[in-house]
């Protein structure tokens, strides 16, 4: 039997709080800049520094988050970057976490940060917190990790004895750090420490669609109400004329008929549109932790009693296949959302 017996962690070696900046298409992803407004308050309550890591083929917009309150931007900068390979991706930010130690890292929880986060907790030996809502620092100095528990009824505080002390916020769940035009510029480039993983290939990227459903300014949703795949047609043709994007509760993705990329709620997506179309979806705390901040929410619902109702603006009772037709009929007429 092998026993592996690790080195004490000395956990003072490790200062700092680090965020993972994420680009897409390279541009840098806005949760980056969430992160930055948490990170500034943690390293500052700690007297320590705020620095980013970029992984990218450019220079990906690392200036804007020097101006949005990252004291060192480190952009390792790479052409295999240019796919989102997870393995590499994690293989690189561990040895870089291993090499500044950081006492604190930060992730958003975007789909690429939930693949990631796990790879490098795991390669590092430490905890990792997914999803906080909220994160500080208490009286010892260490992070504490705050998120709902059990279907959201309790708020759990979390600790990790080792370092890093790992965590993944949602996007959009705090606010951005607003840019200093007069904030110092550090940038620094660095190389990979691992260019290649021969044991992953990628053999084609399979685009989800321009629109990221958490930017989406108007989403229509579908839940069980909707009974075959291809009346998900249906919503898709509301979206359109709306200029919005399809979600779906998790009874959809459950059934095969839509894929997680787009299921909104506590273990899918948290959006916060401006219209939200709930169709054929009971409203269950689940699905209502992932839209119920969306500044107007209408429901469509064959239940009068469904929960839903009781966090929409407005309500309509009837068979959604009558409803959303004549809602993307209607508005069809009037051009679109401006008349919402
Ligand atoms: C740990 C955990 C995590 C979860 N995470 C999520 C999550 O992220 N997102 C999520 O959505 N769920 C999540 N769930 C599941 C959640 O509890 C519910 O089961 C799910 O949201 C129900 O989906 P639904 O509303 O589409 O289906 P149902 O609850 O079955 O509701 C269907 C609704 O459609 C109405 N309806 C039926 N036919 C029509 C029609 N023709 N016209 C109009 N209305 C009609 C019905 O009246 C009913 O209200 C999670 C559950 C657990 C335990």
């Amino acid at each position: 039997m092998n026993i592996t017996q690790h080195e004490p962690q000395n956990n003072n070696e490790y200062r700092g709080v680090l965020i993972i900046g994420e680009t897409e298409r390279g541009n840098m992803h806005r949760v980056a800049y969430e992160l930055l407004n948490k990170g500034r308050g943690i390293a500052d309550a700690c007297g320590e520094n705020l620095s980013c890591l970029v992984l990218s083929t450019e220079n990906s917009g690392c200036e804007e988050l020097c101006k949005r309150g990252a004291d060192q931007v480190y952009l390792m900068k790479s052409p295999v970057f240019a796919a989102p390979e997870e393995v590499l991706f994690a293989s690189n930010i561990t040895a870089f976490i291993r090499e500044k130690k950081p006492a604190v890292v930060l992730i958003g929880a975007t789909h690429f940060g939930r693949s990631l986060a796990p790879r490098i907790a795991a390669a590092l030996e430490t905890g990792l917190t997914a999803d906080c809502t909220d994160l500080r620092i208490d009286e010892e100095g260490n992070l504490e990790q705050i998120r709902p528990a059990f279907s959201d009824n309790i708020l759990a505080h979390i600790k990790t004895i080792n370092r890093p002390q790992m965590a993944t916020v949602r996007y959009k769940e705090f606010r951005e750090a607003l840019p200093d035009e007069n904030a110092d510029i550090r940038i620094q480039e660095i190389p990979p420490y691992i260019a290649e993983y021969p044991d992953v290939t990628i053999e084609k990227i399979i685009s989800i669609g321009d629109m990221d459903i958490t930017d989406a300014e108007v989403v229509v949703a579908g839940g069980r109400g909707i009974k075959r795949q291809e009346d998900l047609a249906l919503l898709w043709e509301l979206a359109q004329v709306l200029g919005g994007q399809v979600g779906v509760s998790r009874a959809l993705v459950d059934a095969g008929m839509a894929s997680s990329n787009i299921q909104i709620g506590y273990s899918g997506s948290r959006v916060k549109p401006k219209v939200y179309i709930a169709c054929g979806i009971s409203g269950a705390p689940q699905h209502l932790a992932g839209m119920k901040e969306s500044d107007l929410i209408i429901a469509i619902n064959n239940d009068p009693s469904a929960p839903i109702f009781a966090v929409s603006d407005y309500g309509f009772i009837g068979d959604l296949y009558e409803i959303v037709p004549r809602l993307t009929e209607r508005f069809r007429k009037k051009g679109g959302c401006h008349e919402v």
